[in-house]
């Protein structure tokens, strides 16, 4: 079932979506060469606190996981694309890194998740990070009243294809809420004008995770978490919770 939620509730949910902001935002300065993956979990856990709100990502437990995630942030680096659990490993010159983040506050979620270099970056990770970008644009752009889902996948889905690179098959983005996942999907791929419609008040992660090898395979890492790309190629994730209003998307993660 969607919720559809009032003004007041969204206004909540924009506190939270600024949580998330922040806890992005400095973890993005920290992250250099020779930071660990649990430091930046650990500044990303301070500003929860700060702001007295707490992890959805702490202990969740989907039925795919055969462990409670142990942290507050997902950090994929380089073939990883989503769900990496920080670890020790410290940042390299040139890695990768996609940073996702959820904040729970007065009983509202926001989930955003940043995609980024540490040191002398490739050319080919800044395409495909700046194409991941656009391709949340295009998402957003397309989350209007009037559309609907399938507009989002759509838009999302051929900036993607035409760039040339894959796209995480079975994953996409998510209505957004009370809790961190709820109706409906938000696929990254599909057919302008389908779907379910759009309304005022609809709550939307959208996430675009993009493979650069061009596949849209992915295996699971021993840690029964990290979803890495099955050629070892690079991904990027982009991600924002997004409200449907009258005056258009409004993206309550807005850094
Ligand atoms: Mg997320
Ligand atoms: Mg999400």
């Amino acid at each position: 079932m969607v919720e559809l939620k009032t003004d007041t509730s969204i206004d909540a949910m924009y506190e939270a979506g600024q949580v998330v902001a922040r806890g992005l935002t400095a973890v993005r300065e920290a992250a250099d060469v020779g930071v660990s993956l649990r430091e930046l979990d650990e500044i990303a856990h301070d500003v929860l606190r700060e702001a007295g709100a707490t992890s959805p990502f702490l202990g969740y437990r989907p039925s795919f996981a055969s462990t409670p995630f142990p942290a507050v942030i997902c950090a994929s680096v380089n073939d990883a694309i989503v769900h990496g659990i920080p670890t020790t490993y410290r940042l390299r010159d040139g890695d990768l890194v996609s940073v996702d983040f959820g904040a729970q506050l007065n009983g509202w979620a926001g989930d955003s998740a940043i995609s980024f270099t540490v040191g002398r970056p490739r050319p080919a990770d800044l395409r495909l990070i700046e194409t991941a970008e656009r391709a949340l644009a295009a998402g957003i752009e397309a989350a209007v009243v009037g559309n609907r889902i399938g507009d989002i996948a759509h838009a999302i889905g051929t900036v993607c294809r035409t760039a040339g690179y894959g796209l995480m098959e079975d994953y996409g983005g998510h209505g957004i809420g009370r809790r961190m996942h709820e109706d409906p999907p938000v696929p990254n791929e599909g057919r302008p004008g389908r779907g379910l419609p759009l309304r005022r008040g609809m709550v939307l992660a959208i996430e675009p995770m993009l493979i650069a090898g061009g596949t849209d395979s992915y295996r699971t890492a021993p840690d029964g978490w990290t979803l890495c790309t099955t050629d070892g190629s690079r991904a990027a994730h982009v991600e924002h919770t997004v409200a449907i209003t009258d005056e258009g998307p409004r993206i309550l993660t807005q850094r």
